[in-house]
């Protein structure tokens, strides 16, 4: 059986086409599964029962299995799928006053190994599929404007970031045609600019996402030098912070922004003093138009490190925003449930835990979400 959500809509018509159908039939298929969130075919009316037999036959719309969905006070919901063998990704949807936002993982653990990032030391089990990329918004939506009892037409997420679990230019064939969907007017019709990929700095990948898919872009860099930069992003060995600037120096010249976002988690000690700030305004400023997004960190235990005390991170913002950068803090969120960002570990080995998950799950059905999109 073909799951269809590995699909973009030209692989749907090329689908379409095996089965001896007219190509234009993706469309409208297309259409049922992301626009009404049809994972039946007897639903679709207005196509053929000869070809509703015929994908009975072959294939099926269907999301890898929940283990578990929690709430947060603040309204951010947190999904745990099962994505076999033991593992797990997660997703998290953030509502915000003017949107909302789906947080989406792109690989069950991750390959860079980041010191500060709970998936990263989780160590790699392996990239997701297209279709499991594309499950992750497409139940997530659907799910929402169900419990959120949205009007029809009304959607729940018009902002994705790909700063779920795993470095998604590592897995660069499975990621494009799923940027491909949520940006189709047919599915979910995201502007470019609301579809961000964060990136640990695959410098040959920016390259390649300009030419195939330019969406808004994010560079974790975290660091101003290359010592400190190797010792927190291991990546940095391969493709050092010069040969990044350069990239996305590049990038901008197809990206829908006219900036890169610079994220840069503060850590007590190690990269938060005044003189990093300095060191980064000599590093970009006049050489890359950018915004920096400072992330308190959010500590677990085996990372050994502690966020900075809130008055570094805003001195620290206050060198750049002296210099003319645009500079936001994030706000952390979702933390009580461990939703907040680098905390996703898709703890599902441990299966008691998964138990204590799924019975939390049961106290916090149905969701309320406060101040949910509009
Ligand atoms: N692999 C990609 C995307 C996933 S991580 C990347 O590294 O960009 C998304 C963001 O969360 C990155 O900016 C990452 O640096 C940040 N992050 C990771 N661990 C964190 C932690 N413990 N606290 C705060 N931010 C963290
Ligand atoms: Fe991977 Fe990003 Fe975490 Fe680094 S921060 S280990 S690249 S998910």
């Amino acid at each position: 059986m073909t799951n269809l959500l590995e699909f973009d809509r030209d692989a749907l018509a090329a689908f379409c086409e095996q089965l001896g159908e007219k190509r234009f039939r993706a469309t409208q298929l297309f259409r049922w599964i992301h626009h009404r969130g049809a994972s039946d075919f007897e639903q679709m009316s207005d196509l053929a029962k000869s070809l509703r037999e015929k994908l009975a036959g072959r294939a099926v719309i269907s999301t890898m299995p929940v283990i578990s969905e929690q709430a947060s006070s603040d309204g951010t919901i947190k999904w745990l799928f099962d994505v076999g063998a033991g593992n797990a990704v997660e997703t998290v949807f953030i509502p915000e006053v003017d949107r909302g936002t789906l947080c989406v993982s792109s690989q069950a653990g991750c390959a860079v190994g980041c010191r500060f990032c709970s998936t990263g030391h989780q160590g790699f089990s392996r990239n997701l599929t297209t279709g499991e990329i594309v499950a992750q918004l497409w139940f997530a939506e659907h799910r929402l404007r169900d419990t959120l009892k949205l009007a029809d037409g009304q959607r729940a997420i018009d902002n994705v970031v790909m700063m779920g679990m795993g470095e998604p230019l590592q897995n660069y064939a499975a990621l494009v045609p799923a940027l491909r969907t949520m940006l189709d007017d047919h599915a979910y019709g995201l502007s470019r600019r609301r579809v961000t990929v964060s990136t640990s700095g695959v410098v040959p990948m920016i390259d390649r996402l300009r030419e195939d898919c330019p969406v808004a872009l994010a560079v974790s860099l975290h660091a101003p030098d290359d010592v400190l930069r190797d010792s927190l992003v291991p990546l940095n060995r391969k493709y050092p912070i010069d040969e990044l600037l350069e990239a996305c120096k590049r990038y901008l010249s197809a990206a829908p922004r006219d900036f890169i976002t610079f994220e840069y988690c503060m850590l007590d000690g190690v990269n938060d003093t005044p003189e990093h700030a300095r060191e980064l305004v000599r590093l970009v400023k006049g050489r890359v138009p950018c915004k920096f997004n400072l992330i308190p960190f959010n500590p677990f235990p085996a990372s050994g490190l502690t966020r900075s005390p809130r008055e570094r991170v805003m001195a620290f913002a206050d060198v750049l925003l002296a210099a003319g950068i645009v500079t936001t803090v994030r706000k952390t969120r979702g933390d009580d449930i461990d939703a907040a960002c680098g905390q996703l570990a898709g703890e599902v080995q441990d299966r008691t835990h998964a138990r204590e998950r799924l019975a939390r799950q049961r106290q916090t059905i149905p969701i309320a979400v406060a101040g949910g999109p509009p």
